[in-house]
């Protein structure tokens, strides 16, 4: 027997298990990709140093004094008068304080995800899916050492997963002071900026650093949609820029190896009636100039609220009610195939990391 035919079964062995080790390979590559997994997490809060967070602070102060923190571009002292928003300088007005479980799985996890509900809002949405809050302005004033002690108290007793600030565009001066009040507490969750995207660049640069997760509405494509349904003409130029600005800070979206999500964007989007066109440039916008890993939430639930549907002033509700309602167009739910036509020019796009419900029952991560 020749040397070379002795050798043959243990080359063959070798060679069968190169194969079986490729194959694993080739599966574990189709579950998670190395990239978004931290093997540990700090909060950006942490990491910056005691002089960038004195700047910090005084830059906070002066956006207060001289406010044009948003679009809107008041320019309003706000120790002395409000602006658009309607909210001073010394407090911030807060709806709700609680673990939240209405989020995103990653976001929310087991223990909830430990939200603040800001009350006002910069934009007039009329659809708003959060009226009573943000039109309305219901709920109690907190300075930022207090909203401090709230993020303590999530932390401590609702053992949530993160700092969930929702609608914060307008107090983002106060929200920053809070944060580094927070960070002197021993706070050491992720902070998860849950914005309508109508912020600015001097708004989102005296975030940087101090927000782990942007969690951005990109609402509507069309100017004439956003003048008549968000009564902002310039929306979608603003949350183009502030998406990127988010992106450029904290990069796509980064788990634990718990599921939970750390650090990075996720962009949500409400597809609206007859919005399908919209939504298909949105996605299409967020893929060819964001990231094609970005995370992205293409969300089902819009419902008429607020002023949609409500009766014409000086209409009476009667036989020709629909049509004499306000908002004609958008009162009535979404439809899934309306939800199915973004979804798929998203996959066209190249975008392939969406939240959904996952197959086996865990986390989608
Ligand atoms: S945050 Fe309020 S006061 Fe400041 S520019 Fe915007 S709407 Fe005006």
């Amino acid at each position: 027997m020749s040397l070379l035919s002795r050798a043959a079964p243990a080359l063959k062995h070798i060679r069968e298990q190169h194969s079986r080790l490729a194959a694993r390979q080739a599966r574990r590559s189709l579950h998670l990709a190395p990239p978004w997994l931290l093997d540990d997490y700090t909060p950006r809060y942490h990491l910056i140093s005691s002089t960038e967070a004195a700047k910090k602070r005084s830059q906070a102060y002066a956006h207060l004094r001289e406010c044009n923190l948003c679009p809107r571009l008041c320019g309003v002292n706000r120790y002395e008068k409000t602006g658009v928003c309607l909210i001073g300088a010394e407090t911030v007005k807060v709806s709700t304080i609680a673990p939240h479980h209405g989020e995103e799985p990653c976001i929310q996890g087991h223990n909830g995800s430990g939200s603040v509900f800001f009350s006002g809002c910069n934009l007039r949405c009329v659809f708003c899916q959060n009226h009573d809050i943000a039109h309305q302005r219901n709920g109690f004033d907190l300075t930022p050492e207090q909203l401090a002690e709230w993020y303590m108290k999530l932390q401590d007793i609702g053992r949530v997963h993160n700092i969930n600030l929702v609608t914060p565009e307008h107090v983002v001066p106060q929200v920053a002071l809070s944060i580094l009040h927070a960070r002197e507490l021993g706070l050491r969750l992720p902070i998860v900026y849950n914005t309508s995207s109508f912020d600015s660049l001097e708004s989102l640069a005296l975030l940087d650093g101090l927000v782990d997760i942007y969690l951005p509405d990109f609402k509507v494509w069309e100017s004439s949609t956003s003048k008549r349904l968000l009564k902002a003409d310039d929306y979608t130029a603003t949350a183009k820029e502030s998406i990127k600005a988010m992106h450029a800070q904290v990069g796509d979206l980064c788990f634990t190896a718990d599921g939970i999500a750390k650090k990075g964007v996720l962009v949500r989007h409400l597809v609206m009636p007859d919005g399908v066109n919209e939504g298909r440039a949105i996605v299409r916008w967020l893929a060819e100039n964001v990231s094609k890993d970005i995370m992205v939430h293409i969300m089902e639930q819009y419902f008429p609220r607020a002023h949609v549907g409500k009766p014409r002033r000086g209409v009476t509700a009667s036989s020709e009610i629909k049509a004499k309602v306000r908002y004609e167009e958008i009162n009535r739910p979404v439809d899934l195939s309306e939800v199915a036509g973004v979804r798929a020019a998203a996959q066209e796009a190249g975008l392939y990391r969406f939240v959904e419900v996952a197959g086996h029952g865990g986390f989608n991560i």
